[in-house]
């Protein structure tokens, strides 16, 4: 694996870091306090190409590989996790997913609108009783006569679940236990009969449109299915094993920002008349970040590289989630204890790291699941 950016990967990464300075980092506190972000920034990140990255360019995209779409990633969770993670879903769950599982038609319908920020895509995976255990999932799609699917159920904590347009939802289409009877859909968000509420109060990630969703007889055209009957667990758990390196992407950035953030006040502020960075038990919490962002980021990359060259990659990105996700939250917590009290308000950046960091180690799979998964794939036993 070559560790130095290739000139195309360094462009995307600087064109980023240039977008976060100018589009992101002014409103960050706003959008915090505001509990949402503008969303005019799905536009611009869609016409920057930053929603199409690893699509087809036939759809839209703008292809690029998975190194690129991690750089990016980065510094989209250095700026803000709120936006990170409106691509991460939009384009990682939904987009990438159609890419691989939707027929032609579906492709056509979603791909060119997700890739170009007109459309928002949401993940309806977990439900109020089902979250690890997504594979006992009870929202049901029954078929009337060969003809529409008929759906009910809900849904919860679904990001992007009040602005998407469409959402890639998981649904049981026959009574086998388990994972074996779900199947996946592509339903728009105005159907009639789904109805969004917003989930308030979150601790962390609050400009971000986290939803509820409920289905009451909500029909879709036979066509609405993504990829064949029964398949829909499968597709989930794909979707969710890529999904897992854009987390671990978004958490390098946090970790960054840390370090970031961390060093420079360390720089500027004095106590018992000398700079703060001149106390060793100051320099060992900014050198503990600093170990966390460069072990994390090298573990996604790994997991890019193996997309990227065709291998199997599912344990590299639990292993890349669990760690940069566990690394997000300590490198937050050590930047904030650099701050001292300056690092409890929220006009110092760190506090609001701290709050978005503490998600990470929740959603996509809680660390816990990620210790089973690497646990299965090394033992061939399954202790779910
Ligand atoms: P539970 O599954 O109830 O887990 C509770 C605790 O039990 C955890 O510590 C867990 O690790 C532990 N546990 C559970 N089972 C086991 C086991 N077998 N062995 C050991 N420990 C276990 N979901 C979506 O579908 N789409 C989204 O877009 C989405 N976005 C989200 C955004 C936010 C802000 C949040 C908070 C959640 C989001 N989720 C989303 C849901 C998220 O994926 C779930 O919260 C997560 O999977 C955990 O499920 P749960 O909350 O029901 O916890």
């Amino acid at each position: 694996m070559n560790l130095e950016l290739s000139e195309e990967q360094e462009a995307v990464r600087q064109l980023a870091e240039d977008f976060v300075a100018r589009e992101i980092t002014p409103h960050v506190v706003e959008w915090d306090r505001a509990e949402s972000v503008d969303k005019s920034i799905v536009k611009k990140l869609g016409a920057l190409g930053f929603l199409g990255l690893t699509v087809p360019e036939e759809y839209g995209g703008s292809g690029g590989d998975h190194l690129a779409y991690c750089l990016v990633t980065e510094e989209l969770g250095r700026g803000d996790s709120s936006v990170r993670g409106i691509v991460s879903v939009s384009l990682g769950l939904v987009a990438k997913t159609i890419a691989s599982w939707g027929s032609e038609e579906q492709k056509q319908q979603w791909l060119p609108k997700l890739t170009a920020g007109e459309a928002i895509g949401c993940f309806g995976l977990t439900e109020p009783g089902t979250g690890s255990d997504a594979g006992n999932l009870t929202t049901r799609a029954v078929r009337e006569d060969g003809g529409d699917y008929v759906i009910n159920g809900s849904k919860m904590f679904i990001t992007n679940g009040t602005w998407a347009d469409v959402v890639l939802l998981f649904a049981r289409t026959n009574d086998t236990p388990g994972h074996r009877g779900i199947s996946a859909f592509l339903v728009p968000a105005d159907a009639p009969g789904l109805t969004r509420r917003t989930v308030h109060g979150k601790l962390g990630l609050r400009g971000q449109a986290t939803a509820e969703l409920v289905l009451e007889d909500v029909r879709v055209p036979a066509s609405a299915l993504m990829g064949p009957e029964g398949k829909g667990f499968s597709i989930a758990m794909s979707a969710l094993a890529k999904g897992r390196m854009s987390v671990a992407a978004g958490c390098v950035g946090i970790a960054q920002a840390a370090l970031d953030a961390a060093v420079r006040y360390a720089g500027e502020r004095e106590q018992f008349g000398k700079s703060i960075a001149s106390y060793q038990l100051v320099q060992e919490l900014i050198s503990d970040i600093s170990v966390d962002v460069d072990a994390a980021r090298m573990l996604t990359w790994r997991v890019a590289d193996l997309i990227d060259r065709g291998q199997d990659f599912a344990t590299a990105a639990s292993t890349a989630k669990l760690f940069a996700s566990e690394a997000a939250v300590r490198a937050a917590n050590n930047a904030l204890q650099v701050f001292g009290g300056y690092g409890y308000i929220d006009e110092y950046p760190v506090g609001k790291l701290v709050r978005d960091a503490r998600v990470m180690t929740l959603y996509e799979g809680t660390s816990q699941i990620q210790k089973l998964i690497i646990g299965r794939a090394l033992t061939g036993v399954s202790a779910f």
